[in-house]
Order: structure tokens, then sequence, then C-alpha cells
């Protein structure tokens, strides 16, 4: 595995290589490190459809609203090297602060039709903006085929299609399933918070999920929403952010089944004061 830390470094040696073969594919995956299934699988997706696979490691200051969360992810850097390479990544870009964003960048507003303020942007001002500075300085650096994104960050794709679609580049996103622990919580670098019992206990979220799914054509689906909104209230160390259903194309939210072909529950429930993000389509 290569590793560089230099941005025009890694454009100039994918340029080369694709200067000696114009088909070569690119797969990009952009994480914040803390490695875990979840992006593993993300980078295998990638090797299986692309000739040479980039991952990032890069905990992009901009996309963080609290310092504190900023402060403490976590930075396992040994081991997530480790994972890349017995994955087989062919490039880890691992760039600081200023290679990104160089002392002239100027950090841009992206028209997103007001989706970076709403539900997880509403939570978070500024999140989506950041994410998009962040994917555009990566995308102009690596030039890939292909990126790779986890469903479980289920808006943050829907901002990625929208950002291509601005920058009017031909790279395909790639959207993939979101990897769960045996117990059924969405893997998250976060979850290294959690209290090791809390973990296993987090899994009411899936099920709670899973249980609007089964249960929504008979009772309706603001009803079974409400059931999962009521358990979470009974339970010790659980508060919620937000559980609704939407449009999975538009992110509007929807109140009943027949309103849009493909419908996705969002929610993020702070578990042990860990924001735990999940979603299901229905
Ligand atoms: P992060 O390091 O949290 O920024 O995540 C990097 C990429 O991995 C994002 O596209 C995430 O959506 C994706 N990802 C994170 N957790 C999971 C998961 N449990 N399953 C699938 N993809 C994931």
């Amino acid at each position: 595995m290569i590793l560089t830390k230099r941005a025009s470094e890694l454009t100039n040696y994918l340029r080369e290589l694709k200067k000696q073969n114009p088909q070569l594919s690119i797969g990009f995956v952009p994480t914040m490190g803390a490695l875990h299934n979840g992006h593993l699988s993300l980078i295998y997706e990638s090797i299986r459809e692309n000739d040479r696979t980039v991952c990032s490691i890069f905990v992009n200051p901009t996309q963080f609203g609290e310092k504190k969360d900023l402060e403490t992810y976590p930075k396992p850097i040994e081991q997530d090297m480790q994972m890349l390479m017995d994955a087989g990544t062919d490039i880890l870009f691992l760039p600081e602060v200023d290679e990104v964003y160089p002392p002239d960048y100027e950090h841009q507003t992206f028209d997103l039709n007001g989706l970076d303020l709403k539900i997880e942007g509403e939570m978070r001002p500024g999140h989506f903006q950041g994410v998009c500075n962040v994917l555009y300085r990566f995308f102009e650096i690596v030039e890939p085929t292909r990126a790779y994104f986890g469903q479980k960050d289920f808006q943050q794709t829907v901002v990625a299609k929208m950002l291509v679609d601005l920058m009017d580049t031909d790279l395909e996103i790639r959207v993939m399933p979101i990897a769960r622990e045996d117990h059924g919580l969405a893997m998250s670098s976060r979850n290294r918070r959690l209290p090791d019992h809390a973990r296993k206990s987090a899994n009411f979220i899936y099920h709670g999920l899973l249980k609007i799914k089964e249960t929504a054509p008979e009772i309706g689906l603001q009803a079974a929403i409400q059931n999962m909104k009521e358990d979470i209230l009974k339970r010790d160390n659980a508060e919620l952010e937000y559980l609704l259903a939407v449009n999975a194309n538009t992110i509007n939210e929807v109140q009943n089944l027949s309103d849009a072909d493909e419908i996705v529950i969002l929610t993020v429930v702070k578990y042990y004061d860990v924001r735990l993000l999940d979603n299901m389509y229905i």
C-alpha cells in the first residue's frame, strides 16, 4: 500500500497511471478513520469494481459543529493502516488540514436546495456544507471514477449525489448497505464511546426500525413510528433526536406509505450521550 500525505503527489501519481492506461478506473473511499467492517465493505466493493482503490483518512474540521466531538474523535492510525493493507487497498491518502484546505482556499457554499438545512442538517448547522467542501477537494485531488459511501449516512449520500451534479463530473456515487454489529447496532466509529454493555442493548434502534417496517402496512406509518417513539421514551439513557419517514429521493417527509415509491425511516437516538444514526428502507 502506498501512503501519501501530499495532495499534489497523489494527483500526479494517479494522472501518470491514467496516462499509461486511459481506461484505468479509480475507486475512492473517503473516511475519517477509526475503521470498522462498515468502512471495509466500501473498500472491498471498490477493489472489486476498480483497477485502483484510494482510501482517505481525514477528520474534516469543517463538518464538525462541536469542538469537543472533533477533539475527541478516535484516531487509531496504526490499526487503521493495518486494516487497509490487509484489505488490499492500493493507496492511503492521509493529509493534514492545510493540505486539504491551503491558505488560499475559499470555502464554498453549495446550493443544495435546502437539503443541508433539514433533518441531520438542522441538528448540525454547517455540517453538510463542510462535507461538500471536503468532498469537492477530494474529488479534485483524486479524480476518481467511482466514490463509495455508506447508506448509514443516508442524507450524506443524497448530498454527495447533488454535489456531483453541481460539479458536472461523470463520477459515479456508489452507496453500500449498512454493516451492523451481531446484535444489530449499525457500526460506527462513535460506538467506541458506548459502555460495553450498551453496544448490545443499543440494538433496540435496529429492532424498532424493523418493527416499523413490519407493522406499518397494517397499522399505518405514523402509528408505527409513534410506537417506536414511545418505546424509546421508556428507555433509560436514551433520548430521541428525530425519527421520521422520508421520500428516499428527495428527503421530504412523508406521512403515508402511499406517498412515495421508496421510503426510508431516518433516526438519531442519543444513547449514553452518543449520537447513534440509523435508517431503513421500508
Ligand atoms: P466516516 O468515517 O464515519 O466518515 O464514514 C466513512 C464512510 O463509511 C461513509 O460513507 C459512511 O457512510 C460509511 N460507513 C460508516 N459506517 C458504516 C456502516 N455501518 N455500514 C456501511 N458504511 C458505513
